[in-house]
């Protein structure tokens, strides 16, 4: 038989002391008794007791006070206190810095009981919680490893995938051209709706691979590079243009041409608009409009507001703040038939503030859904923060050098700056990018400028430097009488310090 429970007795008066000590054990515990307060505390400490009935004359020093280290000492421990009548309202207050409850003398033999197996209850109630509590640690535990397992999973399986379903593209590919024979133009048409899913099955396979780079906190790698923003709608759009036609869904651009040049990773960014587009014709009926524009410049003029938003089903209150979630999948009826991975919208949120720039959504349900987000304009302040930080970063994590270079081109004679021309310009691009290795950044600025940077020392940058000089002038990419001026700021210089380096860059970036 399993060994009962005791429960304490403190008493100083014999006869009170046996009559509670006969209740206790009616109710199935052992009763243990201390006659004053010493006893009391040695019991306590000694073995563990189930509950404590005290009466307050148990100790020398003030009862209440005793009751009160007692709690301090066994905050777990359920006590009820005996005190005579009249001390009701410092035992409410005793009841209130957490002791059980309390009963006043004289009591009956029944009411003590009621009293007993009330704190009893509540003890079993607590204990039942806490084992609940204990419960769901070790499920929450367990749901944290199956996580860690999937996301694994995701990033393996999706890799494995891609690298089969890319060969498989390119003989399909060289079939339809010929390559393997006569093909007739019934085989051509198969192989191409063929091809036309293996693009769908590589999309989404991107996007698992997107989310498991995300999720596993290494983050996206972005390139950032000038860029018009219309560019990007008519990239996204050409891409959708047979799903719009299909849908019978119009697109309006209503972004001006003149918009100021943005600093963003151009693929990432299409991916962006495609996300949203797509969401737009996945949820619009038939007949529908989705229009993208823009709300002009953020109050520091760095960021440029974009709105996407269509005349569709719109968006319930209650999904409306879990839409930007990892799979979650509104309860609207989709109105094209094909469904998601719910990843879409994860995925854009986390581009957008890749590029250090925000995204929400506005909605009433029937009434079509906007998406507004932020995207960085090129200036001297968004190179420092997207290009130029996280690039020093790196450098100081892997323990590489980083140099900044600036090239100006001027005017042999008067050594004022020369505005290039678009052809000009394009030229200048080209002969850089093969300049400089693909971990480095070019960054052109206003048609004169041309920030890059490179992790290399000041030494090769100076190479650098010199070798852009020599093919920029030799090439015959810019106008006759172009004097190509260039200006270098490097990681660790000889002080070494990171805030030296970076007010060198800030002067640089801030002549314009
Ligand atoms: P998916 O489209 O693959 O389900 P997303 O992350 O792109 O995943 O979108 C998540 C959810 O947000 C969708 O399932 C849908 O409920 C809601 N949603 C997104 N865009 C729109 C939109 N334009 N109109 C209405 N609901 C939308």
């Amino acid at each position: 038989m399993a060994e009962k429970e005791k429960v304490l007795v403190v008493d100083p008066e014999d006869s009170a002391r046996e009559m509670v000590s006969s209740i206790v054990k009616e109710i199935g515990y052992e009763a243990v008794t201390a006659k004053n307060g010493k006893e009391a505390l040695e019991i306590l400490r000694s073995a563990p007791s189930a509950m404590m009935l005290a009466n307050l004359k148990i100790s020398e020093a003030e009862g209440l006070e005793w009751i009160r280290s007692a709690l301090t000492e066994f905050p777990d421990l359920p006590i009820i206190c005996m005190a005579d009548q009249g001390t009701s309202g410092s035992l409410a207050d005793l009841v209130a810095s957490g002791a059980a409850d309390y009963i006043t003398k004289p009591f009956t033999a029944d009411e003590m009981r009621a009293r007993l197996n009330r704190v009893i209850q509540e003890r079993s109630r607590i204990a039942d919680l806490m084992k609940r509590a204990l419960e769901l640690e070790r499920t929450n535990e367990e749901l944290k490893r199956l996580d860690t397992l999937k996301s694994t999973f995701i990033s393996s399986i999706s890799h494995e995938l891609r690298t089969p379903l890319t060969v498989i593209r390119e003989f399909i590919s060289l079939i339809i051209e010929g390559y393997g024979g006569p093909v007739t133009e019934d085989q051509k048409e198969y192989l191409g709706i063929a091809n036309k899913n293996i693009m769908r099955l590589t999309n989404l396979i991107e996007t698992l691979l997107d989310f498991s780079r995300i999720e596993s906190g290494k983050g996206l790698k972005l390139r950032f590079e000038p860029v018009p923003v219309t560019e990007v709608v008519e990239d996204a759009s050409m891409t959708l243009s047979q799903e719009l036609e299909e849908k019978r869904v119009t697109l309006e651009n209503q972004i001006d041409p003149d918009t100021p040049l943005v600093l963003i990773d151009r693929n990432r960014m299409v991916e962006v608009f495609i996300n949203l587009i797509a969401n737009g014709i996945k949820f619009t009926p038939p007949g529908g409009k989705i229009v993208i524009g823009s709300k002009g410049l953020t109050e520091k003029r760095d960021y440029l507001k974009v709105v996407v938003s269509d005349t569709g089903v719109g968006i319930s209150p209650e999904d409306l703040p879990k839409i930007f979630d990892r799979f979650y999948q509104g309860q609207t009826g989709q109105t094209g038939g094909v469904t998601g991975t719910g990843l879409g919208l994860a995925i854009t949120k986390e581009i957008i503030e890749g590029h250090r720039g925000e995204i929400h959504a506005e909605s009433r349900l029937g009434s079509g859904a906007s998406f507004i987000f932020t995207i960085p304009v090129l200036g001297g302040n968004t190179i420092y923060r997207l290009v130029l930080l996280p690039m020093l970063e790196e450098a100081q994590r892997d323990k590489i050098s980083f140099s900044m270079i600036r090239v100006d081109f001027l005017d042999q004679r008067t050594k004022r700056d020369i505005v290039l021309n678009h052809e000009a310009w394009e030229g200048v691009r080209y002969a850089l990018v093969k300049l400089v290795r693909s971990v480095d950044a070019v960054v052109p600025f206003q048609n004169n400028t041309v920030y890059i940077f490179s992790f290399n020392d000041e030494k090769m940058a100076k190479e650098i430097g010199e070798r852009v000089q020599v093919k920029l002038t030799q090439g015959g990419y810019l106008p006759r009488g172009t004097e190509v001026q260039f200006r270098i700021c490097s990681y660790p210089a000889e002080a070494g310090r990171a805030e030296d380096f970076l007010k060198g860059c800030r002067s640089l970036l801030r002549e314009d």
